[in-house]
Formats: structure tokens, sequence, C-alpha cells
């Protein structure tokens, strides 16, 4: 059975909580693993290993640390099967998808390597008589990353890569349901000439999380998850006086105008519905046809394209998603089913109890539509994160947006039009991080940021891009003036330079 440690300093360590977890594959539903579940003892050790380590890290010139992402990013392109494999084979996507998750992560490590030019500071000569001021941006010190499930490596390298080249050593408490990848990026890390310690890896649930929000000494948490857990870290963090940012849930809608082209939309809809089984903070779960004849159509394109979605393990090729993360998602996902049903939706393609041959045992959940969805329903008014996804009809654009823009959720939203005056209005108006127009799932590239609105996000700043510059960093501004042999005696009148 595989045992997954802690990493502290370089070294495997199993703890002293004594306690583990078990890890499964979701395909068979057999356990391959259990890993070690830390708390305050490990956080303590974890951080003072990131502690030594930024003493020397956070005065590694930012060249130096450019050219060891440059290395990070050859090591990953190298092993991106591998990463790939490991990903799949605790989480259960396809093996595309976790290649796509892979190719995220390199955009990310390929920013952080211009990590010099970002962090050029400003200077002022003359500010005053012989004064000159300089702005340059200082690392925090040790930050610290909780991530989820649903984006293993993807979401560990939006953070570390750019926390650790602006000059921060990091303690990564990676989900407990999928651990194995936060591990193979300290390996990674390590080839890339990364030194130990830099960054440390505390298996672990919510003693860990606990433990690093308290911890006097980590000066930032990046926080992604579900909206009920980012606003707790977000709150207890702040009361410790860190910087936090803790991305949330979401809930999706994709408005189709009655101009669109419907075959477009209904691919967009099964790619951005139903990859990963729905599992990621970007699928659309609601589409919103405009008009009850776009509705009509759009229902028939898609019911029996999703009666007919390959579902298998990641090693078959042919899959086009696999099974949820654990068996409680899967049942969880089916209750939010039965409750759609029971309030009135039309249960158009139903996959509750979808069994795999061969995979009988594995947590599978088949792609499910649903049709005549209304806002009070609870299907539509929660993250159901999974193979599901609701068609609410609207009469009207307007009513499309005001029900988007009503939702507690603003993570991501897509319109999909030939009428640029509605996509020029939907952009401007709509309430929500990140739009797509004609594009379901508008994740930005790594040189912008990642990041929703409304309960979607808690915190100022969104994820990697130039926000992550500011995230990791504090601003510094130097007044100097050199003695030019002029005194203008002791001024006690408050300092004006002009
Ligand atoms: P989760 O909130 O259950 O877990 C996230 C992290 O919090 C994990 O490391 C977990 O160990 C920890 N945690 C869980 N319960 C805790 C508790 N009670 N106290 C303290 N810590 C706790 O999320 P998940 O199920 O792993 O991931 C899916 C969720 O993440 C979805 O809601 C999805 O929308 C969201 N997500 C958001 C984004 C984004 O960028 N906004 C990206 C990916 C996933």
């Amino acid at each position: 059975m595989n045992r997954i440690e802690h990493i502290i300093a370089g070294q495997k360590t199993k703890g002293s909580s004594g306690k583990t977890q078990a890890v499964y594959n979701p395909a068979t539903g057999e356990q391959t693993g259990e890993v070690v579940m830390g708390g305050e003892a490990e956080i303590n050790l974890a951080v003072e290993a990131a502690k030594a380590a930024f003493s020397t890290w956070s005065i590694t010139s930012p060249a130096r640390r450019a050219r060891m992402m440059i290395a990070l990013h050859g090591v990953m392109n190298a092993r991106r099967d591998e990463i790939a494999q490991t990903i799949s084979a605790e989480h259960g996507k396809t093996h595309d998808d976790g290649l796509g998750e892979v190719t995220r992560a390199l955009e990310v490590v390929e920013f952080a390597a211009g990590i010099p030019s970002h962090l050029q500071g400003d200077f002022s000569r003359d500010v005053g008589p012989g004064i000159d001021t300089c702005a340059e941006r200082q690392p925090l010190g040790v930050v610290a990353g909780i991530t989820p499930f649903n984006f293993p490596s993807m979401v560990p390298l939006w953070m570390i890569p750019m926390a650790i080249a602006c000059g921060n050593t990091f303690v990564l408490k990676p989900s407990e349901r999928d651990p194995s990848s936060a591990n193979l990026i300290l390996d990674l890390l390590r080839e890339a000439g990364i030194p130990d310690g830099v960054v440390n890896v505390v298996h672990g649930g919510k003693p860990t999380v606990d433990a690093v929000l308290d911890h006097k000494d980590i000066q930032a948490v990046s926080f992604v998850g579900s909206t009920p857990i980012a606003e707790y870290v977000y709150t207890r963090g702040c009361a410790a006086g860190k910087r936090v940012q803790a991305l949330g849930g979401a809930k999706n809608h994709m408005i189709i105008m009655p101009d669109a082209d419907l075959d477009l939309a209904a691919d967009a809809l099964m790619g951005a519905g139903f990859g990963s089984a729905g599992e990621r903070c970007m699928a659309i779960s609601v589409a919103v046809p405009v008009g009850e004849e776009t509705a009509d159509r759009l229902v028939e394109k898609l019911t029996p394209r999703v009666a007919a979605l390959k579902i298998g393990p990641s090693s078959d090729e042919m899959a086009e998603m696999g099974p949820v993360i654990t068996a409680e998602a899967r049942d969880r996902i089916n209750k939010c089913i039965d409750a759609g049903e029971r309030e009135g939706a039309k249960v158009l393609v139903d996959g509750r109890n979808l069994k795999l041959q061969g995979y009988e045992n594995g947590f599978w959940v088949g792609g499910t539509l649903l049709d005549g969805v209304t806002k009070d329903m609870s299907v539509y008014q929660n993250e159901i994160f999974g193979p599901v996804l609701s068609v609410l009809r609207a009469k009207e654009y307007h009513e499309a947006v005001d029900l988007i823009n009503a939702h507690e959720y603003g993570n991501g939203t897509a319109i999909f039009t030939r009428d640029g005056d509605a996509a020029r209005d939907f952009t401007n108006r709509i309430q929500v991080g990140m739009v797509g127009v004609n594009v379901p799932i508008p994740v930005p590239v790594a040189y912008h940021s990642f990041g929703g609105w409304k309960r979607s996000i808690f915190g100022a700043h969104g994820i990697y891009g130039p926000e992550a510059v500011h995230f990791y960093t504090r601003l510094k501004t130097v007044t100097t003036r050199w003695p030019t042999g002029i005194r203008s005696g002791a001024q006690f009148t408050f300092p004006s330079m002009g």
C-alpha cells in the first residue's frame, strides 16, 4: 500500500499524529494508498524549515530564481505524462484532461520565469532637493497554500511558482483526497534545483488547516476550495493578521442567444458541462437559452449527446469523462438530482445508478440533463460539482442577465451569440469575474489573473499573473538624501518636498 508522507525540508516524514486517511482509485473504488494526516506539530516543523530556507532564498537574485523556473519548466515538460498519470490515478480524470492541467500549470511557470521584470521597482529622482525615491516589492516570508482535490497539480502550481519566484518560501496543504500530486511536485522542484525547504508539504484536513491559519509566522495564505471553507479560511486567517486570498465555489451560467450557432453552443456545453465529470470551478452547470424555440432546439441537440457520453477510467483513451472523486461525492450528487426531480425539474438524461462493466465499485455518475429548472430549485441554487447540466429557460436576454447577476456566485460565465451589441452589453453589465464570449471556459492565461466575484472569492487579489506579484510581495518605498552640505535646520512642519 502506497503511503503518502509529509515532505519537510526535503525529508519524507510520517509525522507524530499517528492518523492516516485512505486514498482511492475512483474508477475501481479500491484503496490504493493512505495519506498521513498532520496537525500543529507538522505545520510547526514545516514553518521552521521554510523560515530557515527564506534567509538565503529571499536574497537569491531574481534572475537565479527565474533560471530555476526555466529548469522547472523543462523538468515538468519531460515528465508531463507521469504528472498526468499521478493526477488521474487518484482523481479519476481522463489522461488528456490531466495533460491539459499540466499545460495550464506550465503556463504559470513560464510567467514566473519573467520574475525579474515583474519585480522591477520604480524610481523618481529629485522628489525634493537632493532627494530620490525608489519603490520596490519585497517578499513576505513564509506563505501557505491550501488546495482542493479537483486540480491536484495545477492549483498548487497556480501558487507555488509565483510565491517562490517572488522570494517567499512555502508550506502546501494539499487535498487529502488526491495527495500524491503534491509530493510529485516536490520531486520536480528538487530536480529543477530549488533548494529543500523552499517548499514543504504537510498533508491533512481541518486541524492542519487551522494550524496554518493560526501560525504566527505564516504571513499569507492562498486558498482554493468550496465557498463555506473559503469564507472560514478568510475570516480566521485575517483575524490572525494574515494576508488571505480565498477562492471559492461557483455556479457558472451560459446564455445561448436565439442567433447563436447552436451546434457550436452544444459542443461548448458538452465539454464545459461534462469534462472532468463537471468537477471544475469553471464548469458550466446552467444553460440559459433565450426564447422557447432556442431552448427546444438546444435541448434536442443536447439530449442524445449527453446520453451517449463515453464514460470510463483514465486508461480508456476513448473516455470523455471519468468517475467522481469519492463514494460520498457520488451519493451527494445523486441526492442533488433527486431533489431537482422532486422540485419539478424534468430529468431528460439520468446519470444516477450508472454501473460500468468491470468497474462496478467505481464512483460513477453518468451525464445528467435537467430541463425546466427554475431559480427557486436547490439544484439551481447550489453548486453540485458533478456531471449535471441544468437548463433554465429565459424569455428574453435581460431576464437571463438578471438571473446571473442575482446568483450568489460570480466565478465564470459565457454568452453564445453572433450579435456584437449583445456581447458587449453582456461583458459590461454581468457581475462575474471571468467572462467568455463564444468561449465556454474563459480561464485567463497565466499573464492575466484568475478570480471570480461575489461569493466565489474572499480577499482583494486574484490568483497567479500580475495580481500574484502584488499578493506575494509588499511594497517598500525608500526615500534617500545624500548630504549636500546644505543644512536647513530642524523642521517641525510636516515634510513637503516641493
Ligand atoms: P473543499 O473546500 O472541501 O477543500 C479544499 C481544502 O480545504 C482542502 O485542502 C481540504 O482539506 C480543506 N478543508 C476541507 N474542509 C475543511 C474544514 N472544515 N476546515 C478547514 N479546511 C477544510 O473543496 P474540494 O471539495 O476539495 O474542491 C471543490 C471545491 O473547490 C468546489 O467548490 C470548487 O468550485 C472549488 N474550486 C474553486 C476554484 C476557484 O478557483 N474558484 C478552483 C478549483 C476548485
